[in-house]
């Protein structure tokens, strides 16, 4: 069998800065989370189901949705994972350092599931169910980055 060789092709040191709109709902949620660090959803004026992050159109009945309601900030973990692979951070472009949990949270008085991080200090704790409130960064940008993780309560 003939020798094979690897061959590598790197990227280089090039950068892809990028820009993209968060629509006017998600604006309004992103601008209340950085001035009043308040979580906002939206509520179907049908079903009555309540959104996190907020949309305009309910799926359930498709309904056109336009109250806002503040939800959380407490929650309960929906569903989480520890990662212990490290990959790049789409959002940093750098390695983020494993382990580390993630995972969905219904908010107190939303009905759908909110994705962020989740300290895993005490993983015993870390569970289905379990009470958790936002840890939030000491700068307010206005991003999903405004929340550092989720911490488990109680
Ligand atoms: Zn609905």
């Amino acid at each position: 069998m003939a020798e094979m060789e690897h061959i590598v092709i790197e990227s280089g040191e090039k950068e892809q800065p990028f820009h993209y709109a968060v629509g006017m709902y998600g604006s309004k949620f992103f601008k209340e989370l950085k001035e009043r660090r308040v979580f906002l959803g939206i509520k179907c004026p049908t079903c009555k189901k309540v959104y996190v992050h907020p949309r305009k159109v309910c799926g359930e009945c498709y309904a056109e949705m336009t109250e806002f309601v503040e939800v959380g900030p407490k929650g309960k973990i929906g569903t989480f994972t520890i990662l212990r692979y490290a990959f790049i951070d789409p959002e940093t472009g750098e390695q983020k350092p494993v382990p580390y949990g993630y995972g969905f949270i219904q908010l107190d008085g939303a009905d759908t599931l909110f994705q962020h991080y989740i300290s895993i200090d005490d993983e015993s704790k870390v569970k289905i169910g379990a009470r958790v409130e936002p840890v939030f960064s000491e700068e307010h940008k206005g991003t999903i980055k405004d929340i550092l993780y989720f911490r488990v309560v109680d």
